[in-house]
């Protein structure tokens, strides 16, 4: 909701401003307005775009070990300020204030890892006299930042999937304009705090908040924004996949993922891992486990396990230690997985355990004999609910596995390696893990999804090749 002026403050070009209107932050756990933030216009976005034009010349005028050592000091800023970034995103977030701190940790990694990988944006010689006539020509390639970077994040990691987009591109010489989500501005103006702190030279980072379809639109659609990096969800990326033109884009998007447990798996562990990729962050995460597919054979014993240990969760107040889970990001998204979670019912689906709402809380919901016609299905919940199927054989739980029209990441639990070969081999995913839930990540590794998960991979050597493009050099000897 937008109110009048109260002066809280974007980061824009190195300065700390103002704009004409004002959005209320609230604490999903109880609606509360917890700071305010600008609603930037159009015109405060056309702006940033033009200080960030000298930003991109100063960026890339930096020499590396300048990058290493601000992203460093950014870094270390963040780590010794642990408590208050995790009280900022337990508060305006969803996450626990145990997801919350895990989440500022991952960040300060993601931010040394950048710092590390500025030194390996190499080149290579290119041997040009393979081609009859090019023998007295040497040269080589090295790679140059492509100038001004639009980044675009969602709200379920609202520091560390900013820092993963931020620290690539001050790593790689280029500016960066972030939007992060509008019901989370607070953790990605802390980010910004952190590299003012650090002397990252003005104009080569902002933070700009604001409505998606008010700014957003601009930044994806200026000439001068070189790339667009975006994270979230389906519909909000393709609009920008159509809207971007001849620009790069970076998709990373939804997913419903699955995970196949086999007869000869430890079903203990299995369970323990699942249960914490499904109910993470209430179920708000792109790796989420939503689709369990479990052979039949052990089918009452996992389920029997699996719903036991989903109702010891401890769901309530995210600011306290011993809080498993805490609400959805807004009442209306619990209402809205309420609504996926009764459909299924309606259409003969079978609730184990959860399917209950209290405001913004959603409790741990597990359902079987889920019917394919149901939306929970097929789309991507982004809440915690987890669907468990009872497949014959590995064959056919890759082949339902591959049903859907996402693939972000995978999980199989067995301890045969032919078994997870043929997974690694069949399963249509960006990455799959053998004996652990899809939720598994760390920040070095490439991270993406095919069919409708997105484009390109982020991880931050990855991100840092798509932040930069190969020039070719070519000298013609006498
Ligand atoms: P969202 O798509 O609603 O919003 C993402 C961002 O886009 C926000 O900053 C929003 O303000 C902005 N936006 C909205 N409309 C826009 C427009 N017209 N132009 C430009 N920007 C616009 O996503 P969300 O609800 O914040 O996040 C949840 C989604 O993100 C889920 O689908 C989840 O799977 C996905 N996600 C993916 C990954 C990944 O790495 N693959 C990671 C986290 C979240």
């Amino acid at each position: 909701m937008t109110t009048q002026l109260t002066g809280q403050k974007m980061f824009l070009a190195g300065k700390w401003v103002n704009g004409d209107r004002i959005i209320e932050v609230r604490d999903p756990q109880d609606n509360s307005i917890i700071d305010t933030v600008p609603a930037a216009s159009a015109k405060d976005m056309v702006n940033c775009i033009e200080e960030a034009k000298d930003g991109a010349e100063i960026a890339a005028s930096m020499p590396v070990h300048e990058r290493m050592k601000v992203i460093n000091v950014a870094a270390d800023y963040i780590e010794q300020n642990l408590e208050k970034y995790a009280r900022t995103i337990a508060t305006e977030s969803s996450k626990t204030i145990r997801e919350a701190s895990k989440e500022v940790q991952r960040c300060v990694q993601t931010l040394r890892i950048s710092a590390e990988e500025a030194r390996r944006i190499h080149g290579e010689t290119i041997p040009f006299d393979q081609m009859p006539g090019s023998e007295n020509r040497v040269g080589y390639y090295y790679r140059f930042p492509i100038g001004i970077i639009g980044a675009i994040t969602p709200f379920n990691d609202p520091l560390n999937l900013v820092a993963h987009k931020v620290g690539p591109a001050i790593a790689s010489g280029n500016a960066i304009i972030v939007k992060p989500a509008t019901v989370t501005p607070l953790s990605a103006l802390l980010l910004a705090e952190a590299f003012a702190y650090a002397g990252l030279p003005p104009k080569v980072l902002s933070v700009i908040t604001g409505y998606g379809n008010e700014i957003g639109d601009v930044l994806v659609t200026h000439p001068a924004v070189r790339m667009i990096s975006f994270t979230g969800g389906v519909e909000v990326g393709e609009k920008i996949t159509r809207k971007a033109g001849l620009k790069k884009i970076s998709m990373e998007l939804g997913s419903n993922s699955p995970v196949i447990v086999l007869e000869d798996s430890d079903i203990d562990d299995a369970v323990e891992s699942t249960v914490s990729g499904a109910f993470y962050a209430a179920g708000q995460n792109c790796l989420s486990v939503q689709r369990i597919y479990i052979q039949e054979s052990i089918l009452y014993s996992f389920q029997t396990k699996f719903v036991e240990r989903t109702n010891q969760y401890c769901v309530g107040d995210k600011q306290l230690e011993i809080t498993d889970m805490g609400p959805l990001i807004t009442e209306k998204e619990a209402i809205r997985v309420e609504n996926l979670v009764n459909e299924a019912i309606e259409k003969g689906a079978l609730l184990l355990t959860g399917g209950k709402r209290n405001g913004a809380f959603y409790l741990p919901t597990v359902l079987t004999n889920v019917p394919k016609n149901c939306t929970i299905a097929t789309d991507e919940i982004f809440g915690p609910v987890v669907l468990l199927y009872s497949v014959p054989d590995l064959d056919e739980a890759i082949r339902l596995s591959n049903e859907v029209n996402y693939g972000l990441q995978a999980g199989i639990f067995t301890k045969s390696i032919d078994k997870a070969h043929r997974a690694i081999a069949k399963m249509d995913v960006g990455g799959i893990m053998i004996n652990d839930s899809s939720d598994y990540r760390i920040d070095s590794m490439p991270f993406g999804g095919v069919k409708k998960s997105g484009l390109g991979r982020e991880g931050i050597k990855f991100s840092v090749q798509e932040m930069t493009e190969p020039k070719v050099v070519c000298f013609k000897l006498s």
